[in-house]
């Protein structure tokens, strides 16, 4: 467990490996997009858990019957010195009266048997404390949409 400088995109890619059967039985259609070279300096293993929180979050927002096609989308880009991550989906998104509240901890709109309520907390502080960089949520059009800064790691030249 010892911090080290890594492609985002590594981690996004162990985070969908462990979750892309669950995201196929749903019909979820997963899109990367954006700079898959924009490297970190943190524990990998902890931006993937970040990861795996918010794709099975997604997942847990689509419904059993919608017809529309459901999507999620993960766009990598930069600003100045940080990485920017997006993660969006169509599911709907936050009710509103959640969404000031969905990253304190065991704040959860779900079942107790699905849901602890650790998932946003957890990493949000891990993007924090970690990556010393940020973690947002907003509503878009048709879903909820993530933002993550995380400064970029330093480049040698
Ligand atoms: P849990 O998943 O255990 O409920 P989380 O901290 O992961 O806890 O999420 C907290 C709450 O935020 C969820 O219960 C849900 O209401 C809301 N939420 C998180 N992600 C999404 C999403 N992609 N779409 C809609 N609501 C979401
Ligand atoms: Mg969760």
């Amino acid at each position: 467990r010892s911090s080290v400088t890594f492609p985002i995109h590594s981690s996004l890619e162990d985070a969908l490996s462990l979750i892309r059967k669950a995201l196929e039985k749903k019909r979820i259609r997963v899109k990367i997009e954006g700079d898959r070279s924009l490297r970190v300096t943190g524990i990998p293993n902890e931006l993937t858990q970040v990861f795996v929180n918010l794709l099975q979050n997604a997942k847990e927002a689509f419904g059993e019957s919608d017809d529309e096609e459901r999507w999620l989308r993960i766009h990598l880009s930069r600003d100045e010195n940080n990485a920017v991550i997006v993660v969006e989906d169509n599911a709907g998104g936050i009710p509103p009266e959640a969404l000031e509240r969905i990253f304190e901890p065991y704040f959860t709109t779900k079942h107790s048997s699905q849901g602890t309520g650790l998932g946003l907390f957890m990493s949000r502080m891990i993007v924090q404390k970690s990556f010393r960089g940020s973690m947002e949520a907003f509503n878009s059009l048709k879903g909820a949409l993530f933002v993550i800064k995380i400064p970029l790691a330093k480049t040698i030249s």
